[in-house]
């Protein structure tokens, strides 16, 4: 192959040979969308794995985080993080919640608990964190802020599928959690997602909501939207559940393998594991101190790209950059010190289950011999 390029990421696909039988039981059935078959075996088989006892599908990452405002009725302010996907910013929007921005912690880049009670004001009526890369956010602490202030808590876990705490699951946090999947996260459904909520009355309302309020034939009980999971990806799903621990494990190789070698370089960052947590590698972010290494964050990032290495610069720019929400108060960059510092020097090497030593020997050579 000429000039091969290294991707980011690499999604992880099921045999077609396993996938074609699912499809024809699919035709014969013809039942394909609207909790089928496999839709609801996904969702056991999706418990089961998470270790949650409620899940409901849908139909990208967005949608459940849309929702989960909608069911728990938020309004006014919500408390978040500028060091994300802006999708987690745009649920907010598409409910007419204004985003308060709060800086993060530079160790996790997480929401940083000890500035969450300073941005509370009385319209505050949430919390919407994100497992940024999948590391667990300080959930004891903004748990015990939002005791404090009567706020709901909902964490955007889109990067954390499979992340558990002393062998918990993270989704079991907060109010509600929503996962995406995406066909670049961990696990994919090519386009897919998830809401994670803790008893049947809330998963009622969100199963209802994501088919347009429908409780029954006749009867809306809400507003709703449509966000519902067909059986093609449900299907797509249940055979990939089966291979993303082998694919966690080979990620978690990669890691390994990039942090025995990054660790010496003077300038470089990068993240190590947390005690007592089961990673899920979906990322791997590396911190370029443009001083001490001598080259700047960008100057590695095109030579990289120039040797067909494309990391990624997640997440620069902040969301709090984006023209739809600079102009907020919360917005402006002295107020979030540590999340630009971090973005402005952030890249993510590429980090998948079948990225071979060879490309890892290339991509290690570029940053070592700068
Ligand atoms: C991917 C992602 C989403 C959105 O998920 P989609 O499935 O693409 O809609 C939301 N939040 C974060 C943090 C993400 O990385």
């Amino acid at each position: 192959m000429e000039n091969k390029v290294i991707t980011v990421t690499s999604p992880l696909l099921p045999s077609l040979d396993d996938f074609l039988p699912y499809m024809q039981d699919i035709w014969d059935r013809k039942w394909l969308t609207n909790n089928g078959y496999y839709h609801q075996e996904l969702e056991k088989s999706l418990c089961e794995y998470l270790k949650v006892p409620y899940i409901s599908l849908f139909t990208n990452g967005t949608l459940p985080l849309i929702c989960a405002l909608q069911a728990l009725r938020i309004t006014g302010e919500v408390i978040t993080t500028p060091y994300s996907f802006v999708a987690t910013t745009h649920s907010l929007w598409w409910n007419g919640i204004k985003p308060v921005f709060v800086d993060i912690d530079p160790m996790t880049c997480n929401i940083d608990p000890d500035k969450i009670e300073a941005a509370i004001t009385p319209k505050t009526t949430a919390i919407m964190a994100v497992h940024v890369y999948g590391k667990p956010c300080d959930m004891e602490r903004i748990q015990a802020i939002a005791d404090k202030y009567g706020l709901k808590v909902i964490y955007d876990a889109a990067h954390a599928f499979g992340v558990e705490v002393n062998g918990k699951s993270i989704l079991e946090a907060g109010d509600i959690s929503t996962l995406s999947f995406h066909a670049t996260k961990v696990y994919n459904t090519i386009e897919g997602g998830a809401l994670v909520c803790h008893d049947e009355n809330t998963k009622k309302r969100i199963d209802y909501l994501k088919n347009f309020g429908f409780a029954g034939e006749t009867t809306i009980i809400a507003p709703g939207i449509n966000g519902k999971m067909d059986e093609v990806r449900a299907a797509y799903g249940l055979l990939n559940l089966k291979q993303v621990s082998a694919a966690i494990e080979s990620r978690h190789q990669v890691a390994v393998r990039y942090r025995e070698a990054l660790r010496e370089i003077p300038g470089i960052h990068v993240m190590e594991d947390m005690l007592g947590v089961r990673h899920n590698y979906s990322y791997f972010p590396i911190f370029v101190d443009a001083e001490r290494y001598g080259m700047s964050r960008d100057e590695l990032y095109f030579k990289m790209k120039e040797s067909n290495v494309l990391g990624r610069r997640y997440f620069y720019p902040l969301i709090s950059e984006f023209s739809t929400y600079r102009g907020l108060e919360s917005a402006k960059p002295e107020y979030l010190p540590v999340a630009h510092k971090v973005a402005d020097s952030v890249i993510c090497l590429p980090m998948h289950h079948a990225l071979s030593p060879d490309d890892m020997n290339l991509i290690l050579s570029i940053i070592k011999n700068k």
